[in-house]
């Protein structure tokens, strides 16, 4: 190992450990987090939603302040009304519909998932195996580079493999990192069904979403398996088989 690749990890490492402290300082401060969940809405929910959530999330166990807004029209648009979202680790947004939508069975189900999703940080691990991703992509590239370097004579040969090396391995860790997304909603979606008891409603509000189709779900839902490989979510029916085996 040559100095200049300890050298190369050695920078990796600290632009690594200064992202994850940085951004994990950044997510505890409320004026940035702010700055972006105004953007979803401003007004605090009903005070007795607010209660029920907030039982929710004792029943959870999470100690974490959490405030509960209502989602404005343009978060609406694209969330759709009956929605709820866990936004920065540190917010819930509810649409419109969502109290009126569906079961009380179902509600504590719903309102567990997005719960736990804070409970763990999804939201800044989500961040975080992003931008490892991409630099591990980028080091993994310099690292091959070196030894394209030797072998490859020319100019424009050796920029051209550069740039497909790197979208090769971006594309790979790309996949990994949306395999790990998909593994936090099974997450969410067990630790809320079983702490919560909830498990059958959960079936039934993902049966019910089977046959309803919004663009939120054509978008997070696809059906076929290289859509659900490209997806952020599991589809609705592997949510169903999944919470079936709990
Ligand atoms: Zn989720």
């Amino acid at each position: 190992m040559t100095t200049k690749n300890i050298m190369l990890g050695l920078l990796s490492c600290c632009l690594m450990a200064g992202f994850y402290f940085g951004l994990n300082k950044l997510m505890q401060n409320k004026k940035f987090t702010s700055y972006f969940a105004d953007s979803y809405g401003t007004q605090p929910v009903e005070k007795k939603y607010q209660e029920l959530i907030y039982a929710i999330k004792d029943e959870l166990g999470i100690t974490k302040p959490i405030e509960i807004r209502n989602m404005n029209a343009t978060a609406i648009a694209t969330l759709g009304r009956w929605n709820l979202l866990a936004y920065l680790d540190s917010y819930i947004f509810i649409g419109p519909d969502f109290f009126t939508e569906f079961t009380p069975k179902e509600q504590r189900f719903l309102i567990g998932h997005e719960l736990i999703h804070i409970k763990y940080s999804h939201v800044f691990k989500r961040f975080v195996s992003l931008a490892f991703s991409f630099l591990i992509a980028v080091l993994l590239t310099i690292l091959i580079g070196f030894y394209l370097r030797k072998v490859i004579q020319k100019r424009f040969l050796r920029l051209i493999s550069y740039v497909m090396v790197y979208f090769l391995i971006s594309n790979i860790n790309g996949f990994l990192v949306l395999a790990y997304y998909r593994n936090q909603e099974y997450q969410a979606d067990r630790d809320s069904s079983c702490a919560l008891q909830s498990k059958q409603a959960g079936i039934d509000w993902f049966k019910r979403q089977l046959n309803y189709v919004s663009p939120i779900q054509v978008q997070e839902h696809p059906k076929t398996i290289w859509g659900q490989l490209r997806s952020t979510h599991p589809s609705h029916q592997d949510r169903i088989v999944y919470l079936e085996t709990l």
